[in-house]
């Protein structure tokens, strides 16, 4: 062998060897411990439907506590509406994606997908369906899968789907299944924790919550009372501001003493995902 081609061989070794050390591109840390301390009281934070004030106020004060949560976005009103109904842009959300954020989605358009509500959208042009409040199989994988892959062209991992007005039976969840969701959370029962000691592996598929709106502190005390180390308790926010709609807005006042109580009283927040 002559010397240049020795010389050439290691040159090609060398760059061999720096290419593999290039580490691959880091998944975010997963916010569950390897163990859960027994001692541990789970709670996820989540935000409905994408409104900028969300990321204005509630973003700085999960920073703040060093808190992860679900943001789940209706694709089709990424940078839409105006004032207090203003929803996030792409920017807004593949930022909160960069700072660890789990993005969900909340489909594209936010109709119920049991059809079983009036206020669902009319779906005749789309799909051709026969009746406006019906929902063939190609709207419910426009609003389940699409979604999911509309949200991924920003370069963001989808795990989590969120059901618009809680709303969910057997074929909704079929396609959040297909889709390749690892979670689906719904709402409003009476028992509002969930248990990881279920034996139902479909269970992960609609997991309840607790929607909290106006609730001072004492009754937020209550809402997060059933969490442990194997019972979760998912909380719901929709607007954190001091002038969005009453019926939907957490004054600000009231959620920066709610994420203090629980950073105080040591409770573990973490992504929904990361539990399964
Ligand atoms: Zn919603």
């Amino acid at each position: 062998v002559s010397k240049p081609n020795i010389y050439a061989c290691l040159i090609l070794l060398a760059i061999i060897a720096l290419v593999g050390c290039q580490q691959p591109q880091s998944l975010p840390q997963s916010t569950v411990p390897q163990v859960i301390p027994a001692n541990a009281k789970l709670i996820c934070l989540f935000f409905d439907d994408g409104w900028q004030d969300q990321y204005v106020n509630a973003l700085p004060i999960l920073l703040q506590y060093n808190f992860n949560a679900t943001f789940a976005i209706i694709a089709s009103e990424i940078g839409h509406g105006e004032g207090v109904t203003l929803y996030m842009g792409k920017k807004e959300i593949m930022d909160l994606a960069s700072r660890g954020m789990d993005i969900a989605s909340h489909s594209i358009t936010h109709p119920d997908l049991t059809g079983k509500m009036t206020n669902s959208p009319s779906y005749k042009e789309l799909a051709g369906a026969k009746e406006s409040r019906e929902l063939t199989d190609k709207i419910l994988s426009y609003e389940v899968i699409d979604s999911k892959k509309h949200l991924e062209k920003l370069g963001i991992g989808v795990r989590t789907f969120v059901y618009p007005y809680y709303a969910c039976d057997d074929r909704v969840t079929g396609y959040v299944k297909k889709a390749g969701y690892i979670c689906a959370r719904g709402g409003g029962t009476t028992e509002w924790q969930y248990s990881l000691r279920t034996n139902d592996a479909d269970s992960r598929y609609y997991v309840p919550s607790y929607a909290i709106v106006r609730e001072d502190l004492e009754q937020f005390k209550v809402a997060v009372s059933g969490a442990s180390s194997y019972s979760v308790v998912c909380l719901t926010y929709h607007h954190v501001s001091d002038v969005g709609p009453v019926e939907t807005t957490t004054p600000v006042i009231n959620f920066k003493e709610q994420m203090q109580y629980l950073k105080e009283s040591g409770f573990l927040v973490v992504l929904l995902p990361d539990l399964f």
